[in-house]
């Protein structure tokens, strides 16, 4: 990246937006296929020029579409009439005061379910022109001459190559998860100790955690997310030590194929975890001002976002066949200790007598 961008972003003066999904077709499919109908990027003399042919090739969802200054927009580089595939380009969208360069359209994508603080809309290029110096060029340039050069030859492989950079995006969805399930399960367990109700024959009322249903609905979450925040971290220490190695992300697909299916494992779980948090308190639990309901309109979109869940499986699947045994222990092996812990704890609660929980 040039150091002029850095500096604007640096300082925060100016926002930015990363654009991949188009209107046809999301993200991944690109990693296969060249498009015919994708957003392209032409090279003239000493410039780029951004285009959007047709409606399906426009960007959507891009997050702070309607205010952001720049935008990394993925776009396929053509070159005298051939593609050299998706390559990504900084491309100013507004300036200063707010007002769209010529040749850009901003439509906002209004209403969703949640993430109400941050805008997404769709992106329209109508032959914009950038400077060269704009291509981030890490994976593939352009000579003067016009001539293309990359150090990864193969285009799936050179947009493998690009897409790594999202697993630390996708670390970050993680712990998001992990958040909102610990903040929905504090909520919950909360309630559960303080809200009584029936309890045994001519006995007080007990505690609704003592009821076992109350417990068994709660407690596996509770295991499966601290299982899932040790592996997450022993990730995000894999993926640190990488960054400050300089390694680069694509060379390490264990670590790649680790963090897609935390993604996906973590996602799903939180999207259970938040509906039984929400049925454990009850009335109360469905109450704005008691916050599940916000956190699982918000949450909810981790599981398509940064990846669908299905194919994040998938990409693990793939990489599993592909490496060692012993990285191919190491990737399972997170599935099943959160399985596992998460099934242990449900065993202990089973060994409660019928007695003992005759009030149930
Ligand atoms: C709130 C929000 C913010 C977003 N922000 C941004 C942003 O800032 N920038 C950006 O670029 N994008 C953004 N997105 C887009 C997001 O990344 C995509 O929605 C996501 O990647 C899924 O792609 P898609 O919507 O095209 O789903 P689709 O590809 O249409 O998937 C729909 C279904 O098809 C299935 N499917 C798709 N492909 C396969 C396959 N190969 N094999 C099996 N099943 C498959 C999926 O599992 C899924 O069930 C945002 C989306 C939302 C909702």
């Amino acid at each position: 990246m040039k150091p002029r961008h850095l500096l604007c972003w640096g300082g925060y003066a100016l926002k930015t937006h990363f654009d991949e999904s188009e209107h046809w077709h999301g993200w991944w499919p690109w990693l296969c296929q060249v498009e015919p109908a994708a957003l392209v990027c032409e090279v003239s003399e000493w410039e780029f020029v951004i285009n959007t042919p047709c409606e399906n090739a426009q960007k959507m969802y891009i997050g702070n579409a309607m205010g952001g200054n720049y935008a990394a927009v993925f776009a396929q580089l053509i070159i005298n009439g051939s593609s050299q595939g998706p390559h990504c380009f900084i491309v100013p969208i507004r300036d200063e005061n707010g007002g769209l360069y010529p040749g850009v359209t901003a439509i906002d994508m209004m209403h969703k379910e949640g993430l109400h603080g941050v805008d997404n809309g769709i992106l329209i290029f109508n032959k914009v022109r950038v400077p060269r110096e704009n291509l981030l060029d890490k994976f593939g340039s352009v000579a003067p001459d016009g001539q293309y050069h990359s150090p990864i030859k193969n285009k799936s492989a050179r947009f493998n190559a690009m897409l790594a950079a999202l697993t630390p995006s996708r670390l970050a969805v993680t712990f998001q998860a992990l958040s909102a399930m610990k903040l929905g399960l504090t909520i919950a367990i909360r309630y559960s100790h303080s809200r009584r109700q029936f309890g045994p024959k001519a006995k007080e009322e007990v505690r609704i955690i003592e009821h076992q249903t109350q417990t068994l609905r709660l407690m596996p979450h509770l295991a499966t997310v601290l299982a899932l925040t040790f592996t997450s971290r022993y990730a995000g220490a894999l993926l640190d030590e990488d960054i400050f190695q300089g390694k680069e992300l694509v060379s390490s697909r264990v670590l790649q194929a680790l963090v897609a299916g935390l993604k996906a494992y973590s996602t799903w779980e939180n999207v259970g975890c938040l509906q039984d948090c929400r049925e454990s308190t009850g009335g109360m639990g469905y109450m704005m001002e008691n916050r599940i309901s916000d956190l699982k309109c918000d949450a909810d979109v981790f599981v398509t976002f940064e990846g669908d869940n299905v194919v994040m499986l998938q990409s693990v699947l793939h990489d599993a066949y592909d490496v060692d045994y012993e990285h191919r222990l190491l990737m399972s092996s997170f599935c099943t200790v959160a399985t596992l812990i998460a099934s242990k704890c449900q065993l202990q609660m089973n060994l409660i007598s019928p007695a003992d929980g005759a009030f149930l």
